[in-house]
């Protein structure tokens, strides 16, 4: 999905791993549409990519639910002269805490963010790529969705939501050209990582031993929307140094 015309939507676009995708989709001549609640991070982000080069539009939305999650999707196709072809689903919180400790507002705040946004970004923009006949939606999970670790039962839940949802959208959209696809990241720097502790004892565990880069992560984000991954459909890729493998 490489060229001048097309346009990449991406939720959190404008810090860490979304930030650094958005940064390497606009070097491919995409136009980026940045999704945030924080507008002054999302000035920051479009005027590093347009001073770059680049080609940005800053969506401020807390997405949060149907209704924001379909705003955004047309603000995004007015953006896109009428055509999104591809869609990062990016934004994610990550409270940690014991599951007897999660309050019903943070179980909620949680699965609404994590799997409600992006269930009706898909909704809303999938069936116009397929009409199009071609697409690359990928999701953003994460390691711990594939084992219990404890103190992330509600971050690990909504992100194998994900998981299966991937499959699901593979199934539905992919006979019509729109690729779906998971990147399963392991313990990466970010803004959002930065603010917490624990990162390097969790990437210690993973025979990379040591936390990724935001860049590292958006390198499999950004394969996983090109022609070089034409063949890849309903995929999880592991970006973890290693730490499912194991
Ligand atoms: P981050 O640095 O905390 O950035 C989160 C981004 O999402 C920001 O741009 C934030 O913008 C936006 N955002 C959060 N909630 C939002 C909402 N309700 N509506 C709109 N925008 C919202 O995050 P990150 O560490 O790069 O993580 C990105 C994704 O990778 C997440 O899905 C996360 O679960 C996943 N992941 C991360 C790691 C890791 O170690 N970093 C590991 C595995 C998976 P505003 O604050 O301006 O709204």
């Amino acid at each position: 999905m490489t060229g001048n015309t097309s346009t990449a939507l991406i939720t959190g676009g404008t810090s860490g791993i979304g930030l650094a995708t958005a940064k390497k989709l606009a070097q491919l001549g995409i136009h980026v549409l940045v999704v945030g609640r924080n507008a002054e991070r999302g000035k920051k982000a479009v005027d590093e990519i347009r001073t770059a080069g680049g080609k940005a539009d800053f969506i401020s939305s807390e997405l949060l639910g149907a209704d924001s999650a379909r705003e955004v999707a047309w603000k995004a196709i007015e953006l896109g002269n009428g055509h999104v072809d591809i869609l990062i689903n990016n934004a994610g919180i990550y409270p940690f805490g014991p599951t007897h400790e999660m309050t019903e507002e943070q179980f909620d705040r949680v699965f609404s963010t994590n799997v409600k946004a992006p269930y009706f970004l898909v909704a809303a923009l999938a069936p116009l790529m397929a009409e199009r006949g071609k697409g690359a939606i990928v999701n953003l999970s994460t390691m711990v969705a594939d084992y219990g670790a404890p103190g992330m039962s509600l971050y690990g839940a909504s992100k194998a939501a994900i998981n299966l949802l991937t499959k699901t959208w593979a199934a539905e959209y992919g006979p019509k050209g729109v690729r779906v696809n998971a990147v399963s990241p392991g313990p990466t720097r970010t803004e959002g990582t930065d603010a917490m502790g624990g990162l390097e004892q969790l990437a210690a565990q993973a025979p990379a031993g040591r936390p990724a880069t935001a860049d590292e992560i958006a390198e499999a984000i950004v394969f996983l929307t090109t022609d070089r991954a034409s063949f890849i459909h309903g995929a999880k890729l592991a970006v973890d140094g290693g730490r499912t493998a194991v």
